[in-house]
């Protein structure tokens, strides 16, 4: 089926990125699952926008390279928070209900930010942001939805009928889900807006097909990924053994919510951040709850706001007063027990500021690239953002550049002869529970270049398997999943092993100190 521009995930980045086309162009949306499966539906707490008059872009830009440890790029930095307030204001038309305060938005304060300058709906923004863009994108006629597609692979020179072997990209190899067929899609654009790779990790706030795809297929095609290493965990996921996965906004900590030992009772962050304490950025304060558990044999420690008044506590926070009622925990007057889990991938596919990639006609936004925005770390906030500004990037590149790009050759179809379904489920299941595992263990919060060489050791073994069992069996999308997961974990150890210093999330027993110069690690296939 050929396409205009082919645009795989529909979350913030993805959606901006077709209502920003479909004025001009007939746009295809691919997601995997339901189409709002993504992260986008899941974030919290809000978007950073500098619109308060005592704030400045100067402070938001200062605020975002001190968390990134000086790995960030200057100019993407600067490019993405200028462009801040219009992109709220492209949010506000388009009907998402910020909180307002009067006749302003209500800005809220969070981790590492020196001023209120995140606007939020609730504490479900990330829901309000998807369902708005999705009624705009499902209302416009240029633009064809369609979920339950797993993409497997991206078309490339190497596709073509007449086979040419070059990195021109052409489109996607693409799962339907419900019929088991493999479609093949073209076009003469395709933007990757896939997220994340947090579900490499055993404890992950990703919803669970954040398995690194996009990362994986664009490497697989011959793209550069960068910075791999930078895996951010959030400090504060909700510890309970029935609920997994519920994270507790660090706008918790920003109105006033403590961290202590529940065995001393006691506050514990001036001991690792004497003058930022629960406001410190997020990989200060992941790393001081690990090490506080790690130290004491706890499960969890405790997140307490107890001592606002319940009112506040209720009106800041509905949905997690909620969700905690129903297990029991009221949050107004108890102490919420919480652990670190992977929250977000800062490093990920290369992108310029049109949201360029390395290969000719393949284009990236949002979560699944390496933009320069987060360098060593990313800023609370800061990722929605980078998906609406580089979305729209990448639309206004594709449309100025329109009619310099030729269009889609005859490519092969996908090769049906793997008939067999997998006899063996349960191996998929095992190898993906394996992956997880090593890599809390070995590759999480504190680093040692034993543990990386260890999980350099079982990625080895278990890529065999994978790409034995890839090559036997019909695809499923646990399947497809799964081989990304492995590829993405290869990717992430690599470059951890290639840093020898500790920088913002990467942090090794090893290499304690910071080197002068901030280098990024670049994998080239
Ligand atoms: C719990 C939680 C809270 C967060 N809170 C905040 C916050 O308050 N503020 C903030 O700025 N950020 C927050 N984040 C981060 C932010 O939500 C994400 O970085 C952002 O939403 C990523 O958007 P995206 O468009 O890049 O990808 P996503 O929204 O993750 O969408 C990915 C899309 O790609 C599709 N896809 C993936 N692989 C394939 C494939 N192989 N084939 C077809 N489709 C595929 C998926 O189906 C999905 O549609 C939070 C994240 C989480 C998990």
């Amino acid at each position: 089926m050929i396409h205009d521009v082919i645009i795989v995930g529909s979350g913030a980045a993805g959606l901006t990125a077709a209502l920003g086309l479909a004025e001009k162009l007939k746009v295809l949306v691919l997601a995997k699952g339901s189409l709002t499966g993504g992260s986008t539906a899941w974030a919290q707490g809000g978007i950073a926008a500098v619109l308060d008059a005592g704030d400045t872009f100067e402070e938001h830009i200062r605020d975002t390279m001190i968390a990134g440890a000086g790995l960030n790029r200057q100019e993407t930095v600067e490019f993405v928070i200028e462009r801040a307030p219009h992109a709220i204001e492209r949010l506000v038309e388009l009907g998402v209900p910020f909180n307002v305060d009067g006749n302003s938005l209500h800005l809220t304060r969070e981790g590492g930010h020196s001023h209120r300058r995140i606007v939020h709906v609730d504490d479900a923004t990330g829901w309000a942001v998807q369902s708005a863009l999705l009624k705009k994108a499902e209302d416009h006629p240029n633009i064809t939805l369609l979920p339950g597609r797993a993409c497997i692979d991206l078309i490339t020179g190497k596709h073509e009928l007449r086979y040419s072997g070059s990195g021109r990209v052409w489109g996607v190899y693409a799962l339907d889900e419900a019929t088991g067929k493999v479609e093949a899609h073209t076009a003469r654009a395709t933007i990757l807006a896939t997220g994340g790779a947090g579900r490499c990790y055993l404890f992950s706030t990703a919803p669970r097909g954040a398995t690194g795809d996009g990362i994986a297929m664009a490497w697989r095609a011959g793209a550069r990924v960068s910075n791999m290493e930078m895996m951010q965990f959030h400090p504060t996921c909700l510890y309970n053994l029935e609920v997994k996965n519920f994270l507790i906004t660090e706008a918790v900590r920003g109105e006033g919510g403590r961290l202590i030992n529940p065995r001393s009772g006691k506050r514990f962050m001036e001991f690792y951040d004497a003058e930022r304490l629960e406001l410190a950025p997020r990989d200060v304060v992941a790393r001081a709850i690990d090490a506080e558990i790690k130290r004491f044999g706890l499960d969890y420690v405790h997140l307490d706001i107890s001592h606002q008044p319940a009112d506040f506590v209720k009106g800041h926070f509905p949905t997690i007063y909620e969700k905690l009622i129903g297990i029991g925990i009221d949050m107004t007057r108890q102490p919420i027990p919480v652990v670190p889990a992977q929250h977000y991938t800062c490093g990920g596919v290369v992108i310029d500021l049109n949201g360029q990639t390395d290969l000719p006609g393949l284009y990236a936004a949002g979560e699944c690239t390496e933009s320069g925005l987060h360098g060593a770390n990313r800023l609370a906030s800061n990722s929605l953002l980078e998906c609406f500004v580089f979305g729209e990037a990448a639309a206004a590149h594709i449309l100025d550049c329109w009619d310099a790009f030729d269009p889609p050759p005859p490519v092969q179809p996908w090769d049906e002869s793997r008939v067999t379904n997998s006899d063996e489920e349960v191996v998929i299941k095992q190898l993906w529970t394996e992956i997880r595992r090593f890599m809390w263990n070995y590759v999480g919060i504190v680093r040692t270049t034993k543990r990386l060489e260890r999980a350099q050791h079982r990625i080895k073994l278990l890529t065999d398997e994978v790409e034995d069992y890839y090559g036997h069996f019909r695809v499923s999308t646990d399947l497809i999943e799964l081989r990304n997961l492995l590829q993405t974990a290869e990717l992430i150890v690599r470059s951890a092993l290639k840093r020898k210093e500790s920088r913002g999330l990467h942090y090794t027993l090893d290499y304690p100190k910071m080197l002068p110069q901030a280098v990024d690690t670049v994998l080239v296939p």
